[in-house]
């Protein structure tokens, strides 16, 4: 579904990206490992076009998208959520969730305004979609509180429901559940768990040893911005190369 051939990224020189190359299939969940300042933003920014890449090309569905930019990757079915929360925070939870379905509403949510019965139907519709966005990771009761008062844990999972309510082809998650508690954890875990069931193709960035074990299909180690192991979770474990890297402290 997605592939990365020599995708690289300079800052200033210095290779946050070194020509990284592997492939995303469908309906398979990937994670994308390795210590901090690896690359892994780095790499999810560049694919979703918040970034660009210096080198290399990102082909999505046969369709090369290198340096597309972000609304346009994101209308081809891409969604994705920050490693540093990105919600507004004056908006509403629901209200932050339906910004996930801009790219079939946003302008149908204008129209609305002039009263046209057709119009407010839909934007019905779309209200109910987020809501059960919402209600799948346990948030439907806070859909009409600002965005600002959640704990982190809801904030985090607003983003996720954001993210998946589109029903995206790829869903890239930057450390979903970095910050979280042990509870928060294991629900966030059985969510992933039954995206991936639903055929959610999915690239996760994770540092849940744990998590990442149990519920990836394919791992990807990047050390200092180069690609050093691609395979199951049985065999990264056990390559000496990822244990020196990374896994070995
Ligand atoms: P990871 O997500 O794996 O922790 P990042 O992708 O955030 O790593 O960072 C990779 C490297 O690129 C780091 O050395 C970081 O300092 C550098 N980097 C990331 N973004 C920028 C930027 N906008 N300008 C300069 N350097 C950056
Ligand atoms: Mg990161």
């Amino acid at each position: 579904m997605l592939r990365l051939d020599g995708v690289s990224r300079l800052f200033g020189g210095l290779p946050a990206l070194d020509r990284v190359c592997f492939d995303v299939a469908r309906g398979r969940v990937t994670a994308l490992i390795g210590p901090n300042g690896a690359g892994k933003s780095t790499l999810i920014n560049c694919i979703t076009g918040v970034d660009t890449p210096t080198g290399g090309t990102v082909t999505f569905q046969e369709r090369d998208i290198t340096g597309l930019a972000a609304h346009r990757v994101s209308r081809l079915g891409i969604a994705r959520t920050f490693q540093n929360l990105r919600l507004f925070p004056r908006l509403s939870v629901l209200d932050n969730v339906l910004c996930g379905l801009s790219g079939e509403g946003g302008r149908s949510m204008v129209m609305a305004m002039l009263r046209l019965p057709y119009l407010r139907h839909r934007e019905r519709l779309l209200k109910l979609r987020a809501l059960e966005a919402l209600d799948r990771f346990g948030l439907a009761d806070k859909a009409s509180w600002p965005a600002s008062i959640l704990a982190y844990g809801d904030k985090k999972r607003v983003e996720l429901a954001r993210a998946t309510v589109g029903r995206p082809d790829l869903l890239l998650l930057d450390e979903p559940v970095a910050g979280l508690n042990s509870d928060e954890t294991a629900a966030v875990g059985e969510q992933l768990r039954r995206l991936r069931a639903g055929g959610h193709t999915i690239l996760l960035v994770e540092h849940d040893m744990e998590l990442v074990m149990d519920i990836a299909d394919q791992v990807v180690v990047l050390d200092s911005g180069r690609c050093i192991a691609v395979g199951s979770p049985d065999e990264v474990r056990r390559n000496p190369v990822v244990l020196e890297a990374y896994l070995g402290q």
